[in-house]
């Protein structure tokens, strides 16, 4: 049986485990937290993006490459949790807000949504709505009417067009994964374990637990660490041929009053602005980025950021994010602080390419198709750019590292 070290384990790095060992495989999971999923999995509002936000890539080739993975984030879930796409906690389908200091007219914005739009619908045909959680994609993008404007949105939005892209609860999804890997006798789970160094030639992991050094080798290695993954490749002689930056953004979670008024699920386009999440079961999740972002590094290893800021950070990014986005979606401001429960403010870093943030039309934050699995022999880093990725790469990596195995094992010159 093929033996595959994944080291992380986040969202990315679970979905390789529960893919390799749905071919077959057996697998060591390494993360250096007491539990998995703690981190940037668990730290963001889970939108399963379709493509839409990303105007700032007229390409479209991350509209493209995000439609992938988003089309195939629920039937790969599905699969592995031996799930019903319904059964998911999922939200309201956001509407894409311009703001009135948006990078784009409304007029720009909305032909790009609808350009997006088209590709999706060319994409999944009329037969395959359970691909994208039951959604409705027949429909045409729908500018909001003026009355929906007028009682939603305060004179901050210039125009509202409604989407069907949803948004999943990353917490919610992270029990169910815990509870499948857990019960997966072929996935071997190491937390407490901070991998140190990748040897590529003998194809081991280095790594330390209660100041213990531990150094297992494996048929395959996949690097699965987000923050901690450019460090480790670089261990391994991997190192980017780019600029990169990493990001500190917090959310704001609650749950407003029983009898209130529900928010609408909407994303703030296109600039640093941010978004307000209605989840079914209640649940409200705001990011807005003038309060959410809080630090980032071009360093190759960030600091071990804390997931949970430390007050008065805490209480300063939950009321900038509150006040930021009531005075965009007044529902907002008819919910007293103190009658809001389950407040939580939770955070984690952001990868990716670039050198300036994304108030910088010209950044390469705009552009997330360049990320996925890069593979030397028998080492796979995989950087999944965005949670709506990670189910489509771990099934590609997988894929490929039993392909390969089978065509070493034809060959009869697997190396171990
Ligand atoms: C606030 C916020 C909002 C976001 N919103 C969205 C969104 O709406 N949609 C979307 O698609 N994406 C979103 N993202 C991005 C998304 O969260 C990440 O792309 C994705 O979660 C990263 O993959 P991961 O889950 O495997 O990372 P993580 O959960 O960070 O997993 C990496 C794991 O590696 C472990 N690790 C790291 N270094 C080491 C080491 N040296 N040794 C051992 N273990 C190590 C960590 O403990 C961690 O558990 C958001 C991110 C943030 C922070």
């Amino acid at each position: 049986m093929t033996h595959v070290g994944v080291m992380g384990g986040g969202l990315q790095g679970c979905c390789i485990a529960m893919a390799l060992a749905d071919h077959g495989a057996r697998v060591t999971l390494f993360d250096r937290n007491p539990a998995l999923l703690t981190r940037a999995a668990v730290a963001n509002e889970g939108k399963v993006h379709l493509g839409y936000m990303y105007g700032g890539d007229p390409s479209l080739r991350t509209a493209k490459m995000m439609m992938r993975g988003a089309l195939s984030f629920a039937p790969l879930l599905c699969r592995w949790l031996a799930n019903d796409a319904g059964d998911f906690e999922t939200s309201d389908p956001a509407a894409y807000v311009v703001h009135r200091c948006s990078q784009q007219e409304p007029d720009r914005i909305h032909a790009y949504l609808n350009a997006v739009h088209r590709l999706i619908q060319d994409a999944v045909g009329t037969s395959r709505r359970g691909d994208y959680f039951n959604a409705d994609l027949a429909s045409p993008i729908r500018p909001w009417s003026k009355r929906e404007l007028e009682i939603e949105l305060s004179n901050q939005a210039l125009a509202a067009f409604q989407s069907p892209e949803v948004a999943i609860d990353p917490v919610a999804l992270a029990d169910l994964i815990r509870q499948r890997i857990a019960a997966t006798p072929t996935i071997e789970v190491r937390t407490n374990h901070l991998i140190t160094a990748v040897d590529l030639e003998r194809s081991r992991v280095a790594s330390t637990s209660n100041d213990i050094q531990h150094d297992d080798g494996f048929d395959h290695i996949v690097n699965s660490l987000w923050d901690g993954r450019i460090a480790i490749d670089s261990t391994a002689g991997m190192r980017p041929r780019r600029k990169w930056i990493h990001r500190l953004k917090y959310g704001v979670s609650f749950r407003p009053p029983d009898a209130a008024r529900p928010a609408r699920s909407m994303t703030i386009v296109l600039g640093p602005f941010g978004e307000v999440v209605r989840y079914r079961n209640g649940t409200v999740y705001l990011t807005w980025y003038p309060s959410c972002l809080t630090d980032r590094t071009f360093d190759a290893e960030p600091p071990f950021w804390p997931i949970m800021p430390d007050e008065p950070l805490r209480s300063t990014i939950f009321g900038g994010t509150y006040s930021g986005l009531a005075a965009i979606h007044p529902v907002l401001s008819e919910y007293a602080a103190d009658e809001l429960s389950d407040v939580v403010v939770r955070g984690g870093p952001i990868v990716a390419w670039g050198e300036t943030d994304i108030d910088d039309p010209n950044s390469e934050l705009h552009n997330r198709f360049e990320i996925g699995v890069t593979s030397v022999g028998r080492y796979h880093s995989v950087d999944p750019g965005k949670l709506t990725m990670a189910p489509y790469f771990a099934d590609e990596c997988a894929r490929r590292i039993i392909g390969a195995v089978s065509t070493h094992a034809v060959s009869g010159c697997r190396a171990v």
